[in-house]
Formats: C-alpha cells, structure tokens, sequence
C-alpha cells in the first residue's frame, strides 16, 4: 500500500513538505521554510540571522510540523530535494538532524545547500548525495527519479517515487518552458513513460487558476535586448532580480556587457547563489564582479556613484526589502547618487503579500521623488499555469491529483481542472494521512 502525508505546503504557499510511505519505507519531498513567516521569526540584523529554535519556528508555522511521523521517522529512507529555493530547502539545517538518513539533491541545490550551511555555521550528520536530472538511486523497495524540468533556478526536478505499487509523481515546481535560456526542456519522453503507473500526482498548483501558458524566459532576454535601447543613454543603471535566478542573471550580466558596461553584482544572497552556480560550472560569472558583504558593498557603491555611465549594477532588494541595497541606496545609505538621469530595471513581479506590497510601494515612492525612470515586470514566472497544468495532466494520466504549493483558490483551481479533464483529484490539508 501507498500512502501519502502532507507536512507542509498543502494550502499554503511555503515550507513544502512530503512524506509518501510504501511498507516500511518513507521518503520526505522537500523540507522548506515558509518564507515570509521565517523572516518575521527571524528579523535580519545586519549582516545574520537571529538564531531561532526549532520549537519557535514550529509553533509560528515557518517550518513543516514534522512530529506527525512520530517514531516513523526512523523509516524515513531520504530526504530528496526538488530544487535550492528556501520553500523547499530553507528548514533543512534545522530539522534534517533528526533523520539517520541521506540527503539527496541535484548539483546545484546540494552546493546551495553547502553554501547555507557554511555561512550559518550548521553541522549536519545527514551524508550529502548529489544526484543528477534524468538519473535515479533506489532506498529500499523505493526507485527515485529524477526527471528534468524547468523553473526559476537550476536543476529543478521533478521527483518520481516507483514503487511495486505504482508511481508518484512530485512537481513542485515546474513550468513547460520549451526554450528555457539555461539547462534543457523538461523530459517529456519521461513523463509519457509514467503515463498509466501513476497512482497520484502531487501539483504544483500556485498558477491553477491563471488561463494562459507561463511564457518562456527566453521573452524576458529578448525584452532586455529591446531595453538596451531605451537605456543606452542613461547615466546609473541598476537591475533587480531573485538572487537564485541564475538563467535571468545570465541574460542581466550579458545585457549590461552589451551596454559596454562594467557589470557588478552586489549583495549577499546573490553572491551565495552564483558562486554556487559557478562552483559546478553551470554559468561563467568570472567577469561580473560580485560583492557580499555590506561594508565592501558601501565602499564599492560610493565609487561607482562617481562615474555611473560605466557601470550597470544588479542588486538584491527586488520585493523592496528594508535592509536590501537597492532600498538603502534609494534612501541614500548607500551614497550611489540616483538622480534623474539614472535608471531601475525590475526584473521579477512583487510576490503578493501585505507586507511586500506595502515595502515596494515605499521603494517605489522614494524613487518617484527622485525622478528616477523605473521599468516594471521585465518578468515571467517559474511557475506553469492552467494550460501548463493541463499539458502535464494528460501526458501524465494520473489516477489521483493533489493540489499543492497553493492557496485554497488556486487548489481549487486545479481541483477544477482536474474534473475538465476527468481525472480524481482531492484538496488535502497538512497533516492529513492518505491512503491510497
Ligand atoms: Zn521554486
């Protein structure tokens, strides 16, 4: 028999968390933070992390409530990663210490996951198995897959747990980007050899009820080339992007050579993410300087701000952030000089929280002031959606569908799709127990 217990990220977007049981083996999907919760848990102060305590972040909801295993923890196999953003490895230094088991990820996810470790000063005893897209590794009665896809960072798999008793089939988080601009096109041919072994498909739902197909990233490089146009002129320019968007730094760091410009990258989460990304070979960042912490980063913005024509600088502080360097040098802690005559490249969306919302308004209020021309949404997502989804469906066939990664609209949004295409599908809670 197979079973299936939601952790975390069931109606919710954070803290992903699956465990799916076959006899007496288990294997955990994912173990994220929440993010926007662990961030008020942990409040930055300068450069660190306030140290918080398992039970502290258990009880705010940021990390996956994992007790509900019980003594089963001790059947848990691995803990297998789908890709290195924080909603899906963030409570991994926390809480992987309490299973005596591997932990396995794709190359970069795995030097992302070192890279954290590292700066937080976290020991785990868990061995580290680098895995790669399109290969698989067998713990117990339990094959896992790794299938190639396409997200916002590198590597991104889709997990296909193959038992004796059928397929699971995990996707958070995928698009179906057909000329993705880093990496290759999700396996299709993989997921068509699922098709009829599927007993249920875990949905990354966050875009369920979006009517369209997410458009492919090479659009966000061709709108940079038509950008080049309209910025040549311009004395500073800056670009904002998520730091673990190696694809989109890719296109930014070509954009700004392209400009004849020096390229620059300055803040701490962009330098973890692209050394990261450097160490395995998958992008050259060698010729893009990149900066990391706050007193060389004051320093180097206060010379650039003397001959800002030469310069084209990327820089953490795309949701507004308080502590971010863009949102200091729009407030002149950091002495860059914007005037009217420089220029701020937004290439991601506002994630759509209160406090986001409300921290980007007050970016963007500080830089109207200034007279500071800004462009918006030079964006699309990482993540598919209707159309995605239903592409995923039908060459898939799966006997059972599990929202995830989703509100409850959005869930039932692909609950919705399910039925349009006339497949189960069941909107589950964390916590729950399924059998199936
Ligand atoms: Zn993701």
């Amino acid at each position: 028999m197979l079973e299936i217990i939601p952790i975390g990220g069931y109606g919710e977007v954070g803290r992903n968390c699956t465990a799916v049981k076959h006899g007496d083996d288990i294997i955990l999907l994912d173990m994220g933070y929440h993010v926007p919760r662990y961030i008020e848990c942990t409040e930055e102060e300068g450069e660190t992390l306030r140290k918080v305590t398992v039970k502290a972040l258990r009880e705010a909801e940021a990390i996956p409530d994992d007790r509900i295993l019980g003594d089963l923890r001790h059947d848990v196999k691995a803990i297998v990663l789908s890709h290195a953003h924080l909603d899906h490895i963030g409570a991994v230094p926390y809480l992987a210490n309490r299973y005596r088991c591997p932990i396995v990820a794709t190359p970069y996810c795995c030097a992302v996951l070192e890279r954290i470790l590292r700066d937080e000063k976290i020991k785990l005893h868990n061995q580290i198995v680098r895995l790669n897209v399109n290969s698989a590794i067998r713990f117990g009665g339990m094959k896992i897959e790794f299938i190639n896809t396409v997200h916002s960072t590198p590597q991104t798999a889709m997990i296909a747990v193959h038992t004796d008793d059928g397929v699971i089939l995990y996707t958070n988080d995928f698009k179906f980007d057909n000329f993705p601009t880093l990496g290759k096109r999700t396996n299709y041919d993989a997921l068509r050899r699922l098709k009829g072994k599927i007993k249920a498909l875990i949905g990354d739902a966050l875009y369920a009820g979006t009517e369209q197909k997410t458009p492919s990233e090479s659009v966000v490089r061709e709108m940079l080339k038509d950008l080049e146009f309209d910025v040549a002129e311009k004395q500073g320019i800056v670009a904002t992007t998520f730091s673990s968007h190696i694809a989109r730094l890719k296109s930014l760091m070509k954009f700004g050579f392209d400009l004849g410009r020096r390229v620059v990258f300055l803040g701490r989460s962009l330098f973890r993410y692209c050394v990261a990304a450097q160490e395995i070979g998958l992008v050259d960042f060698r010729e893009v300087k990149i900066v990391r912490y706050a007193d060389k980063i004051k320093k180097e913005i206060k010379r650039i701000g003397k001959k800002k024509e030469k310069y084209f600088l990327v820089v953490t502080g795309n949701q507004g952030e308080p502590k971010s360097v863009l949102r200091r040098m729009a407030e002149d802690k950091l002495k860059y000089g914007f005037s009217d005559e420089d220029c701020i490249i937004f290439s991601c969306r506002t994630i759509p929280t209160e406090l986001n919302r409300k921290q980007r308004k007050e970016l963007e209020n500080e830089l109207k002031l200034k007279g500071i021309q800004y462009f918006k949404d030079v964006h699309v997502s990482g993540h598919g959606a209707k159309e995605d989804l239903r592409e995923l469906l039908t060459m898939t066939v799966p006997e059972l569908v599990l929202p995830s990664h989703a509100d409850k609209e959005n869930s039932k949004a692909l609950s919705e799709l399910c039925d349009e295409v006339g497949i189960k599908s069941r909107i589950v809670q964390n916590g729950e127990w399924i059998k199936i």
